[in-house]
């Protein structure tokens, strides 16, 4: 290691690096580039530690009850951010409101797309990401000129439903769940294992293919799931 500031051991500035690591899996983009104060830190650090033991599973469930999807730390909310921008560690409130500095986002809606794919309105043809997410405006359009006072998406689900039918709802409990509701479950855990290896210094690329493979498989329990030996 080149460079290392004076006075300082490599084990000094490997532990510099791994608070560095943490902080970024932690917070993300949402510091809006200015670094949390501490107590709000410390207090962030607490409720991850807490939700590693009880982690909040994010499903997209349908009118009839069917977990249509699960959503992982790359999934896109309503809001147009990620759910690890999220409050993701409010296990007991469940409340899974936006970090990122500015957004209205009260709470985490999966909207169903993978990379830079787009949902349009129904009612305007505007992208998704036009809508306001402040719950107070209802999903109004935000385009100059458009008149569209309510998001809703050219999209249909697998099940049949459109994305209005279907929830996005926050489960503490697996066990005793039927077997596609748990692989999912299983599956969200790889997300984020994934993600760890990332941070631990995995390079951005497979990172990226990790999360990819998990989309798949994810994609893969969406379609049948008529072997569930092969993915458990
Ligand atoms: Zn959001
Ligand atoms: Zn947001
Ligand atoms: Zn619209
Ligand atoms: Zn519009
Ligand atoms: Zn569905």
């Amino acid at each position: 290691m080149a460079g290392l500031p004076p006075g300082m051991s490599k084990q000094e500035a490997a532990m510099h690096v791994d608070a560095y690591m943490e902080y970024r899996n932690l917070v993300g983009d949402t510091d809006g580039g200015a670094p949390l104060p501490e107590r709000e830190y410390e207090e962030l650090r607490r409720k991850a530690a807490k939700a590693k033991q009880n982690e909040l599973f994010v499903f997209f469930r349908n009118s009839k009850g069917l977990d249509c999807r699960a959503a992982g730390p790359s999934s896109r909310c309503f809001c147009t951010h990620r759910y690890r921008d999220h409050a993701w560690f409010e296990v007991d409130t469940k409340r899974v409101k936006c970090r990122m500095a500015g957004c209205p986002c009260k709470c985490y809606q999966l909207i169903p797309v993978q990379g830079s794919q787009d949902i349009k309105c129904r009612q305007c043809r505007h992208s998704f990401e036009d809508h306001k997410a402040d719950p107070k405006l209802m999903k109004a359009c935000g385009k100059p000129n458009c008149r569209c006072s309510c998001f809703t998406a050219v999209w249909s689900c697998s099940c049949g439903e459109t994305w209005e039918d279907h929830q996005t709802v926050f489960e503490t409990e697996i066990p005793g769940q039927p077997y596609r509701i748990r692989a999912r479950g299983a599956l969200q855990g790889l997300f984020h294992r994934l993600r760890a290896v990332q941070y631990r210094g995995g390079s951005k690329e497979e990172g990226l293919l990790g999360e990819h493979l998990s989309e798949v498989l994810l994609g893969r329990l969406e379609g049948g799931g008529s072997r569930p030996g092969m993915l458990m």
